[in-house]
């Protein structure tokens, strides 16, 4: 830090250094020695748990056994872009295969009262012009984005060879068909040419080991199977079943934040259990304006999306489109670091990370009426640390009557009980608790995808990767061909994750599309090119990993511990802007360097 002088327009003198011990300190709280461990999956407190509230558990069919030109496991946003980018590219014969009984991936499980993406829906909804759909407002609600992942599949025409409730279990590479043959739960058998994995990013939902989580004798949930059936209402609330009910929430991330206020509504009583605070910043939502809209040019999404994350990689050139609070905490920290990166001038980025923090702290100063309270809600850690919550009405909940913020102190819940809930030797006695406790994310990927995969000469995936993925763009992995991922393990990280999936899927589609033309069997990375990729991830990502270890703990860094086997589980270390330049770039001009084709 080059000086502990107080910036003007940061409200009231801050002492940079004294700060950053108190970052550190609150850390320190925080971290704990089982690290990752100290989570379970749904599934090991009962099926019933892990059950899918939106499909009919009776459904059964017959077993498919077919040939296809693709097959894209995952009916997400990533796999539906790959599915259009597919057709866009010629390839018509697409089988997708989906757990849930419908498109829509994190938002067809996520339908959790009050749920919004809180990236803006001009940039985040993809084929906004293709469809022909203008989201109605800023930042859509969950149900107006899942029904655009299934417009979308209506679109391109995906639901014909569509098989949900399915699981895929098994990928095995077939050297002589060169087919991949896959095997599901549902005992299908299919035998594909490509295969695209799009099993998400926040599918594996996970619940804290506190001690008598399972003794809890009112009714329980995690929040990516909200049970309506239970609380009724819908994502808007209304949720008369929760009338007279004393309601426990555990966990204050994005989810959390958003769940509150509904929560808040419906319940006699709302408990909410925080271990550390999420940042609140402004919202500002709005309806779309049907002149603005109106007069949008072809191609204008296209280039919001590229403009939204030029500002948000810190490159403040032309006009900001979106101008939200996250452009104008990249644009406040630039002026700041003169304009270099983060990683150019940590310090600088630290001060500038603390000087927004501030603003966020003194704004809940200025809602929260109970000073304890207030002051038991600011967050004490860098600002990227996490994932930035926006609300305009979170923080106004904790001036009613009937909420009360229970602090953990950062060490979280102490026990669950058969009555309910135990924080510093108080029981806190709850009809109902809901666990927003998030989910695994960049982890084992055999783990999150549930798949066994079996690629060139009997070598399995797992195998190949028991220090961490192995790739070329986050996308493709030597000794595995004509397959593809989607993931953000060793790919750029942009808060627009759906610029991404674009990107990524537009590569694979080149790179399939060559594969055809060429007339050949396969394609495949080559070893030279995904060593290469990996150096230069595990170099660039040095200043990320060390931003990280001073970050309160959270999935981001995987709760402050460093774990070997997931050491090259990590993001491409550039610019997101750099990466995705590089990714669009790739295979432009019909030659892949790095590629085998067969
Ligand atoms: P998170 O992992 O962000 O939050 C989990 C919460 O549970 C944290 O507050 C955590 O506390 C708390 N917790 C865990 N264990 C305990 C315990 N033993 N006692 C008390 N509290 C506990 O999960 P989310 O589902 O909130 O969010 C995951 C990600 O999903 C987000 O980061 C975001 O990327 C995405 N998301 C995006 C949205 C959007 O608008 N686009 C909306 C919702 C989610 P602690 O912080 O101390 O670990």
């Amino acid at each position: 830090m080059s000086s502990d002088a107080a910036q003007p327009g940061a409200g009231a003198a801050i002492d940079f250094s004294a700060m950053a011990r108190k970052y550190a300190e609150e850390r320190e709280k925080r971290l704990r020695p089982d690290g990752r461990d100290q989570y379970r999956p749904l599934g090991a407190m009962g099926e019933s748990f892990a059950r899918d509230p939106h499909a009919d558990p009776r459904f059964s069919r017959a077993p498919v056994h077919r040939e296809a030109e693709v097959l894209i496991i995952g009916g997400g946003f990533a796999g539906l872009l790959g599915a259009a980018n597919l057709r866009k590219a010629g390839v018509g014969d697409i089988v997708m295969v989906d757990r849930a009984a419908d498109f829509g991936g994190t938002w067809y499980w996520n339908r959790y009262p009050g749920v919004r993406c809180d990236v803006e829906a001009y940039v985040y909804l993809p084929l906004l012009e293709e469809t022909g759909f203008m989201p109605s407002e800023k930042y859509a609600k969950g149900t107006e984005i899942l029904d655009q992942c299934q417009r979308i599949a209506r679109h391109f025409g995906l639901y014909k060879d569509a098989l949900f409730q399915t699981g895929v279990a098994s990928l095995d590479w077939d050297e002589a068909a060169s087919r991949w043959i896959a095997r599901t739960d549902r005992d299908d058998v299919i035998a594909a040419r490509f295969v695209l994995s799009c099993t998400g990013l926040f599918n594996c939902p996970k619940l804290p080991e506190i001690p008598g989580i399972e003794t809890f004798a009112g009714h329980c949930f995690h929040t990516s199977r909200w049970d309506y059936e239970y609380t009724g209402g819908n994502a808007d609330g209304e949720m008369t079943g929760l009338a007279g009910q004393r309601v426990g929430l555990i966990g204050t991330g994005s989810t959390g934040i958003q769940c509150v206020p509904p929560l808040a509504e419906s319940a006699e009583h709302l408990f909410v259990f925080q271990r550390t605070p999420s940042s609140i910043d402004v919202r500002g939502n709005r309806p779309t304006d049907p002149a603005w809209a109106a007069a949008l040019k072809p191609g204008w999404q296209r280039e919001r999306v590229w403009n939204f994350t030029k500002w948000t990689s810190g490159v403040l050139e032309g006009e900001d489109m979106v101008d939200d609070s996250w452009t104008a905490i990249l644009r406040e920290a630039a002026s700041i670091t003169g304009g270099r990166s983060g990683a150019a001038d940590p310090a600088a980025m630290q001060q500038a990370e603390i000087l927004r923090m501030q603003e966020v702290r003194d704004r809940i100063a200025s809602v929260v009426k109970d000073p304890a309270t207030a002051e038991a809600l600011k967050p004490y850690y860098n600002y990227f640390c996490k994932r930035p919550g926006f609300c305009d009405y979170y923080l106004e909940v904790f001036n009613h009557r009937d909420v009360t913020l229970v602090d953990t102190r950062g060490k979280g819940v102490e026990r669950i009980t058969p009555r309910g809930v135990v924080v510093a030797g108080k029981e806190y006695e709850l009809d109902c608790l809901i666990f927003a406790t998030g989910f695994d994310f960049m982890a084992e990927y055999g783990r999150e995808s549930g798949m066994k995969i079996t690629g060139r000469n009997g070598l399995a995936l797992d195998q190949h990767w028991s220090r961490g993925a192995r790739t070329l763009y986050g996308v493709q992995t030597h000794g595995f061909p004509n397959f593809f991922l989607m993931r953000l393990v060793q790919a750029g990280v942009s808060i627009n994750y759906m610029h991404t999936a674009d990107t990524q899927t537009s590569y694979i589609a080149r790179v399939i599309a060559a594969c055809r033309e060429k007339g050949k069997a396969s394609v495949e990375l080559s070893e030279a090119a995904e060593n290469g990729w990996v150096d230069q991830v595990l170099a660039g990502s040095a200043a990320r990993r060390a931003f990280q270890q001073t970050c309160t703990p959270s999935y981001a860094n995987r709760e402050g511990r460093a774990e070997a086997s997931l050491e090259l589980n990590t993001g491409y270390g550039g610019s997101g802007l750099g990466y995705l330049h590089m990714l669009e770039a790739a295979g432009a001009d019909g030659r892949f360097p790095d590629l085998v084709f067969s």
